[in-house]
């Protein structure tokens, strides 16, 4: 709710960021995300509104001739990103100076935002999140894809609540890339909610997001906050919360998704996300 394009947490990951290219006098901002990227559409429209000129790297080469049928892409173009595909390989070689150097090379200047957004100035952002109002809650509980805006959120709480990361994203490296930001370690992460991996959806998943809509009229994506919401009722229903705990869950955005995540459902054959 926060922006109508640059959803939800990657807002607060742009804002110093936009802040800092624009104090080092660049005029391109150059970042790397996947087909469905929130992050890649966060950063085409606000580059947009800064008067900015946007550059994306996109995992995958096939990409190039079949970016037309993909909504997030489709839309960073309209907001005057400019795309450049790259082989899994390459991308996976995306931090290395020699590969910034080329990208350089062949685009001239730009400030660099690294992949989902993720470096200081974003924790930064993040941890303009809570406000003193969030102080009456207990638990907060917020999804986690690199950790950033958990580390936010964990460096800007009271020190007298429980913070629960749900990550995305199976695999351990998370909470070494929490601990680089974080300022403390009181924090915990439910690990059981990923759904087999990043994007990685199933029937109960799609089913549980489009009840949840019907009942709070709030809508939630496949990839982050409709895992993270399944996993808080599975708790609650688990009683693993005292009675009468106040949970802040963080509704992060990426709502854009839908559209590209259904697409790929239709495709499987399996049921879609309703919208
Ligand atoms: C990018 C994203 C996240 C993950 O944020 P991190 O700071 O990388 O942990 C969570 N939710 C949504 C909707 C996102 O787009």
């Amino acid at each position: 709710m926060i922006h109508p394009f640059v959803s939800g947490n990657k807002f607060r990951k742009l804002k110093y960021n936009l802040k800092e290219a624009q104090k080092t006098g660049a005029q391109t901002l150059l970042t790397f995300g996947g087909a469905y990227s929130n992050h890649i559409a966060a950063t085409a429209a606000a580059a947009k509104e800064n008067g900015l000129h946007s550059i994306g790297v996109v995992r995958g080469e096939e990409l190039q001739c079949r970016w037309h049928d993909n909504p997030t892409l489709q839309f960073a173009v309209r907001q005057g990103m400019q795309l450049h595909f790259v082989t899994r390989h390459a991308y996976r070689t995306k931090t290395r100076p020699q590969f910034l150097a080329e990208l350089e090379n062949r685009f001239g200047p730009f400030y660099h935002i690294p992949e989902g957004g993720s470096n200081t100035l974003a924790v930064k952002g993040c941890e303009e999140i809570l406000t003193d109002a969030d102080a009456v809650f207990d638990v907060i509980c917020c999804c986690t894809g690199t950790g950033t805006t958990f580390a936010g959120i964990v460096n800007s709480a009271k020190t007298t609540q429980r913070l629960i990361g749900f990550p995305a994203l199976k695999g351990d490296f998370l909470r070494e890339d929490i601990r680089k930001f974080a300022n403390n370690g009181d924090w915990e992460l439910q690990t059981d909610f990923h759904f087999g991996g990043y994007a990685k959806v199933d029937e109960a998943l799609i089913h549980f997001i489009n009840d949840f809509k019907r009942k709070t009229d709030i809508p939630l994506d496949a990839v982050y906050t409709g895992k993270m919401f399944y996993g808080i009722m599975r708790l609650i229903e688990d009683d693993f919360f005292p009675e009468n705990t106040k949970i802040l869950a963080i509704h992060t955005g990426g709502l854009q998704g839908i559209a590209g995540m259904n697409a790929l459902l239709k495709k499987k054959g399996l049921p879609q996300i309703d919208i």
